[in-house]
């Protein structure tokens, strides 16, 4: 029989634990009725590591990441934390884990789900059925490159500088990426940089260019400059298959692709490493919504990016795919049943809390056939 797959599980602050909750719900449901068992370990992340540790992650914790063959991450902070120094953030244990993890392709998708197209700013007709897959760069680019800072010049003015930096190593590791995901989609694959205007641009569109020649000639392969990616992503999204862009580019483009879809609550996401020498990669899952204190204990939080997130790891990290497909289907069937959260209330809708959202995915999950 194959080895139990080891997951971390680290629920974090605010909300993090309540939706978490629910997904150790699907987790149970999966060993009692589908067989499927795993071998979980829970720990303390961001603030909670901070009160009890000291902290916002421990060495223990990291080293349980590290021997996990996926983490599922809630959500970290608060105001409770919010007059700590730089050094001493909830937010840091996110930051640290994809260092010290290797996490650098950082996977968003955006989709819109049926039942919620009217949660959507933009006109149904436009997003009806959309599903896009944003890989974003994640350990690179300007945020990381040298030369940085503020100096003060001779004349007394003072000057910030940052740098963007991408090797050709950084570019095809991301590239492959988004080309292996483009191959279980719609095999396209649309590259994004500004090339017209930065070197770093013009080597990333090279880069990827000769990635896409030399290992994935069945995928189609566009190029498009980021302001103008920008600018589709509104007029006409469903464009988009797949979507491959530096850190800079897709922490805005991720962030405009989730608005598409109106509903942070539903939204999940991956950070991946590299595959290693044993075959093993690691792999970080999150909703992309935060710890939202605003909600906390009030058991109103929608659940449903948490369990997506499961959902993503069950098929990028153990290749659970036909998981999780179950798992979306039950949770589209519970949207289209008029069941919401507060975050996606509409009209004619029922209200819920996040306890009676994770059992009714629980009761989709269980007229699903085995
Ligand atoms: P947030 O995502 O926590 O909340 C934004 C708004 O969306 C709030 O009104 C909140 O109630 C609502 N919301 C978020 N998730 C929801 C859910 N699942 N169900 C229903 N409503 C939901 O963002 P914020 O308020 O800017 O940040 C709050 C704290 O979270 C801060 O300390 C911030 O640093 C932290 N944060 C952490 C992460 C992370 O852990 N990855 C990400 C973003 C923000």
């Amino acid at each position: 029989m194959a080895a139990r797959k080891k997951l971390l599980l680290l629920p974090g602050d605010g909300i993090g634990p309540e939706v978490m909750r629910e997904v150790k719900r699907v987790i149970d449901w999966l060993d009692r009725k589908r067989g499927v068992t795993f071998e979980i370990e829970e720990d303390l992340v961001g603030g909670a590591s901070l009160d009890a540790r000291g902290t916002p992650l421990a060495d223990t914790t990291l080293a349980l990441a590290k021997a996990a063959d996926a983490v599922l991450f809630g959500a970290v902070g608060g105001p409770a934390w919010d007059g700590m120094g730089f050094d001493r953030r909830p937010e840091l244990a996110i930051l640290s884990l994809r260092r010290e993890l290797g996490l650098f392709a950082n996977l968003r998708p955006a989709m819109v789900y049926d039942p919620l197209v009217g949660a959507s700013p933009l006109k149904p007709e436009i997003v009806r059925g959309l599903d896009i897959m944003i890989v974003r760069e994640s350990t690179g680019g300007i945020y990381f490159g040298s030369p940085r800072g503020i100096e003060t010049l001779p004349d007394g003015q003072r000057r910030g500088v940052n740098t963007e930096v991408y090797t050709t190593h950084e570019i095809e590791r991301v590239g492959r990426v988004a080309f292996d995901l483009a191959r279980k989609r719609g095999r396209v694959v649309a590259s994004v940089e500004k090339s017209n205007v930065m070197e770093s641009g013009l080597l990333w569109r090279q880069t990827i260019t000769a990635l896409r020649d030399a290992e994935y000639s069945d995928v189609t392969l566009t190029h498009i400059l980021a302001d103008n990616c920008a600018m589709q992503l509104v007029r006409n999204p469903r464009q988009f298959d797949v979507i491959v862009t530096s850190n800079l580019f897709g922490d805005l483009l991720s962030d405009l692709a989730a608005m598409l879809t109106g509903s942070l609550g539903m939204l999940p996401s991956a950070t991946l490493g590299a595959v290693q020498g044993d075959g093993k990669q690691h792999a970080l899952y999150e909703p992309i919504h935060g710890s939202a204190p605003d909600i906390a204990g009030r058991g109103v939080a929608n659940p449903l990016a948490q369990i997506l997130s499961f959902a993503m790891l069950l098929r990028y990290s153990l290749g659970m795919e036909d998981v999780a497909v179950e798992i979306e289907r039950a949770i589209v069937r519970v949207l289209s049943n008029g069941l919401r959260t507060a975050d996606i209330m509409s009209t004619g809708a029922a209200r819920v809390g996040t306890g009676v959202m994770g059992e009714a995915v629980l009761r989709e999950l269980d007229k699903a056939p085995g």
